[in-house]
């Protein structure tokens, strides 16, 4: 493997800088070097430096033409020897169409994985590439091949685990419709090819991404399986490396009426029996799923689909009565949607319509129509020992129906992880050691940014902060107090802007909620306080109305406030809860109880000052994180970002513009500019001597494993300026143990 070192073979040294600076450029045009030369449409062209006068050059392009352009236009290109490297890391230059080039140059050969230095880069190919299958698995596992891949980082995750029995885990993060979903999945069948035993147990984990993505995917314009929640899995592991059991752990957001997938598979692949239990119809038949812009998506056949959910819940031991009784729910939210309301004679008042929609709904909830049309309806207020009955404006009811639907499906998904997870139960023989696998949606900045985007957004500022530390900060410690030369590199700490959310009393999620259980307040008093108590942390920016802007590591999003306090409260009305605990469905009754339960404990954590008030989608979506960011910071994290090279899902075409904002948002570059200047291979002087010392061709007559270690290093010539010996430690840049390591495979 060629590196930054073999770029010359003349003993004059080839310049260093990132810029052309006055005394390389003579050298780039003594040696005639590529140069990138930005075009006037910001695209950058190879080109060779004929002449400069001044602060103009003339620089001929690879297509023949002869162009004046300003020196600053000019960065310098990597010799050729260095086309397409594994690792950016390696690169001489790595300014941004270098960077660009080699990852673009890669791609057009189907090589969708680089590194970039600890980082693993994943370009989405949009079609299929053949890299995966058990003869992949094995190259991997043999170390055949070590060229970049989800398979090796996998295999260094799992091999980690077992020689530190330290638990791991492989975050994947990246923009929807990136590839997050499919390179967990690629994850996932590697971890269970290589730590497969006879139980089984690692097909039944396999399948279960079919039913959690039958439930919480969903189509979007920007992908057509785009996941709607975010997923930490982990895989747990016996002594002997073998999969022993797993768990699921959900990130909801927003799941709502959505046209989640399973609503058509069933509509298209259940039974002519199934469907008049169901009462079921053509999904085009239904509110809740004609309204999308897609009915059907090209190349996907719903009813085999349906076919294969249902196998993976035998496969999972989920019952029949049990599936029955999940597709009951499905149905009976298609028939709520499909619910209408009618003015009555008295102003601005509705009742509802009753017709099949009404009566089917209530058959398979279980609860008799009259029930359900009250509920829908009416508002029951408690007034000393009477109860008044109100009638509900036509918004309310609808808000209400839908609230309903929305609960019922949130409450089936929450459900079917847990029957999901019983079955894939750690156990007894399990040791503890695990692999986690991270599948989360990525930063999302649109032309309008609501309180999802609010969410998704902090969910990658957490993310993110965990990033760094662990790559930035961690290390400078450790070299600080291990007594290491190193020239401090400044990062990027986002904590001021987690603290512009997360603060309490006045933080964005705590002025939120304070706002939401004022009965009078708007999108524009929130938006007004916001302003108020938090102009100043740098973080936010104070806009005109109803908007603010938050300043996210990744750039500035603005973000709008209206339906900001509707969506977090996510108001469920106590009648509607009063009915589902009535109604003769074991799951609903189930459903309500749970429900009753957790607002039972937010209340408590309140001290009851949020008495019947439920606990808010923001403060939940908050506690479920934090609760996932735990998990992540007891293992040893390994990082993949996935990045798509174009907006239309489709291979082949590769937008620079795209791919560099991918790269900037999460900082690769800054990783690779830190990792090259570092020494990422550590190991302490005990375990460095016990691992190599009997490598040694004279005994060590000292037994100090320092002085073993420094003598190990020294018999294999590795050069002084490739490792530091820090008071605990040994850092060694990247590349420098293959041949310890090689050789002492080869005497084992
Ligand atoms: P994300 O989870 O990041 O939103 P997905 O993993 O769902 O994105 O990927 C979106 C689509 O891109 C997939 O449905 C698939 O068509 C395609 N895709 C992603 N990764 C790969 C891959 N490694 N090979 C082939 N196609 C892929
Ligand atoms: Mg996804």
């Amino acid at each position: 493997v060629p590196t930054a070192n073999d770029s010359s073979t003349d003993c004059e040294a080839p310049p260093q800088s990132e810029e052309l600076e006055d005394d390389n450029v003579a050298y780039f045009i003594k040696k005639k070097l590529h140069v990138w030369c930005r075009q006037p449409k910001g695209k950058w062209e190879l080109g060779m430096i004929q002449s400069t006068s001044g602060e103009e050059a003339s620089v001929s392009l690879s297509n023949g033409n002869v162009m004046q352009v300003a020196r600053s236009d000019l960065l310098p290109a990597n010799p050729d020897i260095l086309e397409g490297i594994e690792d950016l890391i390696q690169l001489s230059y790595l300014n941004e169409p270098s960077v660009l080039h080699n990852l673009q140059y890669r791609y057009t050969q189907d090589m969708i994985y680089s590194k970039a230095g600890p980082i693993l880069i994943a370009l989405n190919p949009f079609k299929n590439v053949q890299v995966y299958g058990i003869d992949y698995v094995s190259a991997y596992r043999q170390k055949l091949t070590d060229s970049p891949h989800v398979y090796a980082l996998a295999d260094a995750a799992y091999n980690e685990m077992m020689r530190d029995e330290a638990n791991q885990s492989i975050i994947i993060s990246g923009e929807s419709g990136a590839g997050k979903t499919e390179t967990a999945k690629v994850a996932m069948q590697y971890l269970a090819a290589i730590g497969g035993g006879c139980s089984g147990i690692e097909n039944e984990i396999l399948q279960t991404n079919y039913i959690l993505e039958a439930f919480g995917n969903a189509k979007t314009s920007r992908n057509d399986n785009s996941s709607r929640f975010g997923k930490l899995i982990e895989i747990h592991f016996s002594a002997m490396g073998k999969i022993c059991g797993a768990k699921s752990r959900v990130v909801q957001l927003a799941l709502g009426e959505r046209s989640y997938h399973i609503f058509y598979q069933l509509c298209a692949g259940s039974s002519s029996d199934l469907k008049e239990r169901l009462n079921l119809r053509a999904a085009s038949e239904y509110k809740y799923l004609n309204q999308s812009d897609f009915t059907t998506i090209d190349g996907v056949d719903d009813a085999k689909k349906f076919n294969k959910l249902m196998k993976a819940l035998d496969v999972i031991r989920m019952c029949k009565e049990d599936q029955e009784l999940a597709f009951k729910m499905l149905a009976a939210i298609l028939w709520l949607g499909n619910i209408t309301f009618q003015d009555t004679d008295n102003e601005n008042h509705i009742e509802v319509v009753n017709d099949e929609a009404v009566t089917n709904a209530a058959v398979l909830m279980g609860c008799r129509s009259q029930e359900l049309m009250a509920a829908l309806s009416t508002h029951k207020i408690q007034a000393g020992k009477d109860t008044i009955t109100k009638t509900l404006t036509l918004r309310q009811a609808i808000d209400a129906r839908d609230a309903i639907a929305k609960f019922i499906y949130a409450s089936l998904f929450d459900w079917l992880v847990e029957q999901v997870n019983k079955s894939l139960q750690v156990g007894k023989r399990c040791t503890g050691r695990s692999i986690s696998i991270l599948d989360i949606y990525g930063f999302e900045s649109f032309q309008n940014n609501s309180f999802e985007q609010f969410c998704i957004n902090y969910a990658n500022e957490r993310l993110q902060q965990h990033f760094n530390r662990h790559l930035f900060k961690l290390e400078q410690e450790d070299y600080e107090l291990d007594g290491i030369d190193w020239t401090k590199v400044d990062f990027e700490d986002n904590q001021v802007c987690l603290d512009l959310f997360e603060k309490k009393p006045l933080g964005l999620f705590s002025l939120l909620d304070e706002e939401s259980n004022f009965p009078r307040a708007t999108d524009l008093t929130l938006a007004n306080k916001l302003k108020q108590h938090l102009h100043a942390n740098p973080c936010f920016k104070g806009e005109r109305g109803r908007a603010f802007g938050v300043c996210h590591y990744a750039g500035e999003v603005l973000y709008d406030t209206s339906g900001f306090l509707e969506k977090n409260r996510d108001p469920l009305p106590s009648d509607s809860i009063q009915l589902l605990s009535s109604c003769s469905c074991e799951l609903l009754q189930l459903f309500s109880k749970m429900f009753n339960q957790t607002q039972k404990q937010s209340n408590s954590l309140h001290g009851g000052a949020l008495d019947s008030q439920k606990q808010s989608v923001g403060t939940k979506f908050k506690g479920q994180l934090f609760k996932l960011m735990h998990q992540l910071e007891n293992t040893t994290p390994h990082f993949i970002r996935c990045i798509k090279p174009n907006t239309k899902q489709l291979p082949g075409i590769y937008d620079q513009d795209l791919v560099l904002q991918q790269l900037k948002c999460c900082g690769v570059l800054e990783v690779v500019r830190i990792s090259r200047a570092g020494y990422p291979t550590r190991m302490t002087h005990q375990e460095f001597s016990r691992r190599y010392g009997f490598l040694l061709f004279e005994a060590n007559t000292s037994q100090d494993p320092l002085s073993i270690s420094v003598a190990v290093l020294q018999q294999f010539n590795i050069p002084p300026e490739m490792y530091q010996v820090g008071f605990t430690k040994l850092y060694i840049r990247t590349g420098q143990i293959g041949a310890l390591e090689d050789r002492r495979k080869y005497l084992l």
